[in-house]
């Protein structure tokens, strides 16, 4: 993919003394092929390409860093700037509710999406979205509406498929303001491909809406298409946002690259799963260090501050920082790091997370969790808190007490000592992180 393949590019420079103009320009053209490859407008590559050159050659070589790193550090700022630069947040209506227009095309992910932002604005933002089923055409699109709203338990609105969607979103929003609900999320029919009747039916919904957004809904699966499809709703309804779909899978990447700069609007968020909660802020940083493979440590942390309670966090970091973890803090946190996800994709968002080979013996499957439960509950309180008085005896009796082995008792010992060591990073990079701005 697009991300192992400028990886690999880099990689070359990185650890470069000194990068020449022929360096640069071999880099480029690997960078430019990488790019082309994962379907990025060709008009994009090439302004990308000339404007990193123009800042990479003859640029004063800061102090902290080596002229590789340098280059590194352009592409990724460039890549950033392509992407948006700052994250664009989702409008707030002067008055409310704000209405939130749903678009695209047919198996984007438009109702999929209606119901994780419903979601994401409830649990964010403590928000308390309306639902709005506009898709009539769709045999089953109601319907799946409803089930999303059944297993938010939050509300749909439906007048069945008998009346129009202009209707539908009209008496939606007469509904919004009387039960006094902040955002109304309209989820649209889509066609298969663009076409007058289905922007003749939006641009009638939007007229008797006012959206403050109108977000398209994207599938970055189909790359240069994707972005196809964001110019010609641009065009032809206006748009205020993109989401883009389907991140998760075996994407190219080029739709997130070229679809702010082809478009001029900005991507919002980001679907990365077909799960409720898989929705994510778009970042546009964020993603251009995942492109190049610097992993994505603030996602990574702001994961684990949503998943890990507060006061909890506080007293764990307070722990880590005086290297007072205890085993029981140590089970706790495997199952928080559990909650999280797989803890292989977690550990592929940190940076230089393959070269940390003692962190994959953190190994956390679920067969294991049983065996280092019944290990640590074989200690003693004063063990569990204090694990310098391991020592062989006692590890002998606590194999025995919990019917493992004195390999696996050392293994888990060792495994504590290398999560205490990565949980004392994370807290350091969460005070590295900035305060977040105001706005949803
Ligand atoms: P709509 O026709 O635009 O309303 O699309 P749907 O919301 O019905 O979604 C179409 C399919 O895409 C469904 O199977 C969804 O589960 C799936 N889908 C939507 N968003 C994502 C995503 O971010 N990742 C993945 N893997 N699947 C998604
Ligand atoms: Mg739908």
């Amino acid at each position: 993919g697009l991300a192992e393949r400028l990886q690999g590019t880099l990689k070359k420079i990185r650890g470069k003394g000194k990068v020449s103009e022929q360096d640069v320009k071999e880099m480029m053209r690997e960078v430019r092929l990488a790019l082309l490859e994962a379907d990025v407008n060709f008009k994009v590559v090439k302004k990308f390409i000339a404007d990193v050159k123009e800042r990479a050659i003859g640029q004063e070589v800061l102090d902290s860093l080596t002229p590789g790193q340098q280059v590194i550090k352009v592409v990724n700022e460039e890549l950033t700037k392509l992407m948006g630069g700052e994250q664009s947040k989702i409008a707030v209506a002067q008055k409310p509710p704000t209405v939130v227009m749903m678009v695209g095309l047919q198996g984007a992910g438009k109702t999929t999406t209606t119901g994780k932002l419903a979601n994401h604005l409830r649990k964010k933002h403590n928000r308390n979205p309306l639902m709005v089923a506009a898709d009539i055409y769709r045999p089953a699109a109601i319907k799946q509406l409803e089930t999303l709203g059944k297993q938010l338990d939050m509300p749909v609105f439906s007048l069945g498929d008998q009346v129009s969607p202009v209707e539908i979103a009209k008496q939606a929003l007469a509904k919004a303001k009387e039960e006094h609900h902040d955002y109304v999320l309209i989820d649209t029919a889509g066609r298969l491909h663009v076409d007058e009747e289905l922007m003749g039916e939006l641009d009638e919904i939007k007229e008797v809406t006012s959206p403050e957004e109108i977000l398209l809904v994207v599938d970055a699966m189909t790359g240069q298409d994707a972005v196809n499809v964001a110019q010609s709703f641009n065009e032809r309804l206006g748009i205020s946002g993109v989401v883009l779909t389907k991140l998760d899978g075996d994407t190219r990447g080029g739709a997130a690259i070229s679809v702010k700069s082809v478009t001029d609007t900005p991507i919002k968020f980001a679907g990365m799963g077909e799960k409720i909660d898989a929705l994510e802020p778009f970042h546009p940083e964020r993603m251009a260090s995942r492109i190049l493979g610097m992993g994505d440590v603030l996602t990574l942390i702001e994961k684990a501050q949503t998943n890990v309670d507060e006061e909890r966090a506080k007293e764990l970091e307070r722990k880590m920082r005086t290297n007072d973890l205890t085993f029981d803090d140590f089970l706790e946190q495997l199952s928080q790091v559990r909650n999280m996800g797989p803890l292989d994709e977690l550990l592929d968002m940190m940076p230089g997370a393959g070269k940390m080979k003692g962190l994959k013996n953190v190994q956390v499957d679920e067969k294991q969790i049983g065996h280092i439960e019944a290990i640590v509950k074989s200690m003693t309180k004063a063990e569990r808190d204090d694990p310098s008085l391991l020592n062989a005896s006692r590890r002998k009796r606590i194999a025995k007490g919990s019917g493992t082995s004195i390999q696996e008792v050392n293994r888990l010992i060792k495994q504590f000592h290398e999560m205490k060591k990565m949980m004392k990073q994370m807290s350091g990079m969460q005070k590295g992180k900035g305060k977040k701005k105001g706005g949803l």
